[in-house]
């Protein structure tokens, strides 16, 4: 399923020029147009779905199985020293293009944006990480 109105999708498609490092039956993978650091790449599933709450298991799975490959491959090859895996959710977390996909972004050390991912920390009291502890405690599956 494709969406219209979506320039991963179009990308996909062919309709948009991109460089692409890897396809196969579900999956695109592409270079940033903006890169972050040289090799920053992104993980494109050929299934339009906008985000984490829309894809499905299945296909998040062999997402993740891709990048653990190409975190290899891409190492190997630009002889980086780390890499970051980033996926961004809603404008808020950042989200630009809104068709689910994975940033492979390599680091280099004394690369010029060493501080790409730098946040603050936020001060909780003990009373407040209890609570969001005791809110956030899941069942497990199995
Ligand atoms: P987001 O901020 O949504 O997590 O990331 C979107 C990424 O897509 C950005 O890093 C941006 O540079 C990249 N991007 C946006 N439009 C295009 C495009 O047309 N081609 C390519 N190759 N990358 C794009
Ligand atoms: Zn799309």
């Amino acid at each position: 399923m494709r969406d219209d109105n979506c320039i991963f999708c179009k990308i996909i498609a062919g309709e948009i020029p991109s460089r692409a490092i890897y396809e196969d039956d579900d999956f695109k993978v592409i270079l940033d147009a903006n890169p972050a650091s040289k090799g920053h790449a992104l993980i494109l599933p050929k299934e339009h779905c906008a985000n984490i709450y829309e894809i499905s298991e299945e296909l998040l799975a062999k997402a993740t199985k891709l990048a653990k490959r190409l975190a290899g491959h891409m190492t190997a090859v630009l002889d980086c020293d780390g890499l970051n895996l980033l996926q961004n959710n809603g404008e808020v977390a950042g989200q630009t293009v809104f068709h689910f996909h994975m940033h492979l972004i390599p680091r280099y050390i004394g690369m010029k944006n060493n501080d790409l991912l730098n946040w603050t920390h936020e001060q909780f009291t003990d009373e407040e990480q209890d609570h969001i502890c005791k809110i956030l405690a899941l069942d497990a599956e199995n």
